[in-house]
């Protein structure tokens, strides 16, 4: 008995030592798995970047898609890139959607926000064209197609400042009252510039503070 007592504690203590490798060995493969992944994930990620960037934006398309499809969270890079190759390829509602969510998660700071802003611009101006083409070929009338008639005194109260000529802008501390851009400071508009404004050709006039 003196001697198989601690003869089992040996065994015992080695079983537990075996375990704990054992363990140890299978969070070492996992964590390898993992950093396998990772790495195969950003490799791709950087391919896509490129092909993005040197124009070929089908073959970015694809590989962006598998990304996507392959993990559940989103590096912003992603978030940016995708937004930016969607639009080259005339997808522009798809663009619009990545943009905004690149902008809304980065603000102002982020490294693509100025990029994102500028490119969101001209995929909302293509989405846009692109629902005019839909509307017109869907048979609807559009007010766009017509000049509207402000009846005799050829004149409409500015639709912008409401002819008040100021326009208020709320801030933190104080309000900014600005000169209205459009009506210079007449609080109304003529009727070629009115339609010129409906349809958004109206310039605002720059000499104003
Ligand atoms: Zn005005």
């Amino acid at each position: 008995m003196k001697t198989i007592i601690p003869f089992l504690f040996l065994l015992t203590s080695q079983f537990v030592a075996i375990a704990q490798t054992q363990e140890q060995k299978i969070q070492e493969f996992e964590m390898q798995r993992q950093a396998a992944e990772k790495l195969a994930y950003n490799q791709l990620l950087d391919s896509a970047i490129q092909l993005s960037q040197s124009g070929e934006y089908l073959q970015a398309d694809a590989q962006f898609r598998q990304l996507l499809r392959s993990a559940k969270s989103v590096p912003s890079d992603l978030v940016y890139y995708f937004g930016e190759n969607s639009f080259h390829l005339g997808n522009f509602k798809q663009s619009v959607d990545w943009l905004n969510k690149y902008i809304q998660l980065k603000g102002t700071t982020g490294q693509y926000s100025a990029q994102a802003v500028e490119r969101l611009k001209s995929a909302e101006e293509g989405l846009m064209k692109e629902r005019l083409v839909e509307s017109r070929q869907a048979g609807q009338v559009l007010s766009q197609d017509y000049d509207i008639d402000c009846g005799p005194s050829g004149k409409v109260t500015c639709p912008v400042c409401k002819g008040s000529t100021v326009i208020i802008k709320k801030g933190y501390v104080s309000d900014t009252y600005k000169t209205c851009p459009y009506c210079n400071k007449l609080g109304y508009l003529q009727c070629e510039d009115y339609n010129l404004l409906l349809k958004g050709q109206l310039e605002p006039s720059n000499t104003n503070p």
